[in-house]
């Protein structure tokens, strides 16, 4: 009779409670409704703290890319693109992707545009997890792996990345691999531990997935976020390509991140499954953008370099910061993401003080137990993430603040 009373006081959680949404997302509202992303944004906005929380620059890409999309706008780019993506993206990923790895997706066939990597990601675990079978990812692991898994009916298997330097155990991983493992979802280089894979751990990783006839499904959207480590495809290690999807995005290369423009490259059959996927989750992506993400593909290898330059940078000002405050500081080889351990200020709890720290010292951050399941949360019970792709002048008021804590806890 009243089935919206019955559903505010539930004795068992809704099917798309137990699916979508595992316990690797903190809502506030216990564990439903908002990703921890939002949640800490929202508390930034509302305390008025420096927001190191969720990972978006504050400065946007280069100008010329932005009136480019302006340009395409203009110009009529107003109706839907083709579903797989226009034509000259998809040529300007095939062609990035043969400049800085020597690997040739054929544009027709092997490359696809979508809805930023998140759509990439869902649509490739949708079109070949379902129930009975094994994904694998590390742990911690981003927060859409967990949810998406869940969606497809799937069971997510995690293999630990641990502190100081979050490199696999490799005996571990082999062990996380089974009968029913189909898909090994790899993110190279990491969120939110900021580890870059070397060529070993990812030459162990296809001769796993080899052995077990699974697919891998590397998200690589911060390919280019990289301080010393060069990134290193998977598809690009022998015996990878004919089983790997790669996925990247622009938002993070060309701090455009509201702009969701992702591509997913692979081998023709593979690549032909995400598209049928994709073309109901969202049927295309945003027209204009997509142009001007193709005159930005082709920008100088100076653009490229200054992007890794100007973050390293970045990293070091917060990580000394993050340092003179007290805490441990395990400085990242790539992404955006510095991670540090509470405990020496006598704080085991980070999401306690995640929830806490934007009302004590104005500054946001993010829980590394969010990115886990249960085990692996409390292994990381007293890590915090920060973000650095902040102006610098940001990140020295950030630490400055951060510097007042232990007086307060
Ligand atoms: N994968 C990882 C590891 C990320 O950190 C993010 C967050 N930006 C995404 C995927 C999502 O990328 P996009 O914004 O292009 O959807
Ligand atoms: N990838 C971003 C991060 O890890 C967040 C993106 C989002 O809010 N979904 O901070």
């Amino acid at each position: 009779m009243h089935p919206r009373r019955e559903l505010s006081t539930p004795t068992a959680p809704a099917p798309w409670q137990r699916t979508a949404l595992g316990a690797n997302l903190l809502g506030s509202d216990g564990g439903l409704g908002v990703t921890i992303f939002e949640e800490m944004t929202t508390l930034a906005a509302q305390t008025g703290a420096i927001n190191l929380g969720q990972g978006f620059p504050d400065e946007d890409g280069p100008l010329d890319i932005r009136e480019a999309a302006r340009a395409a706008i203009a110009a009529g780019a107003n109706q839907y693109a083709p579903g797989k993506g226009i034509l000259q993206l998809r040529e300007a990923v095939a062609q990035h992707q043969e400049r800085f790895y020597g690997l040739s997706p054929d544009p027709q066939t092997e490359v696809l545009i979508t809805t930023g990597a998140t759509e990439g990601i869902a649509a490739a675990l949708l079109a070949f997890a379902g129930p009975g079978d094994e994904v694998l990812t590390f742990e911690p692991f981003y927060d859409s792996y967990g949810a998406v898994i869940g969606l497809s009916g799937a069971t997510h298997v995690t293999a630990p990345l641990l502190a100081p330097d979050f490199m696999p155990d490799l005996a571990a991983l082999e062990t996380a691999f089974t009968g029913q493992t189909r898909i090994v979802l790899l993110n190279n280089p990491h969120n939110p531990t900021g580890a870059v894979f070397p060529r070993s751990v990812l030459e162990r990783i296809v001769e796993l997935a080899r052995r077990h006839n699974c697919l891998i499904i590397s998200d690589e959207v911060y390919e280019h976020l990289t301080f010393g480590a060069r990134h290193i495809p998977v598809a690009s290690l022998p015996g990878a390509a004919d089983r790997t999807l790669t996925i990247s995005s622009a938002g993070k290369t060309f701090s455009l991140t509201g702009w969701k423009i992702g591509w997913v490259t692979g081998p023709e059959d593979l690549v032909a499954a995400v598209r049928t996927v994709k073309q109901f989750l969202t049927y295309s992506s945003g027209t204009p953008f997509q142009s001007a993400i193709a005159t930005a593909l082709g920008l100088p290898d100076a653009f490229y370099d200054e992007v890794a330059a100007t973050l390293k940078h970045k990293r070091d000002i917060l990580s000394e910061g993050l340092k003179a405050a007290g805490f441990d500081v395990f400085s990242p080889q790539g992404t955006y993401f510095v991670n540090v351990d509470t405990a020496p200020l006598g704080i085991h709890d980070s999401v306690d003080l995640a929830r806490r720290l934007p009302g004590l010292v104005g500054v946001a951050a993010i829980p590394v137990p969010v990115f886990c399941h249960p085990g692996g949360a409390e292994r990381t019970r007293s890590l915090l993430r920060f973000a650095f792709c902040k102006k610098t002048e940001v990140l020295e008021e950030a630490a400055a603040r951060l510097a007042t804590l232990g007086g307060l806890v």
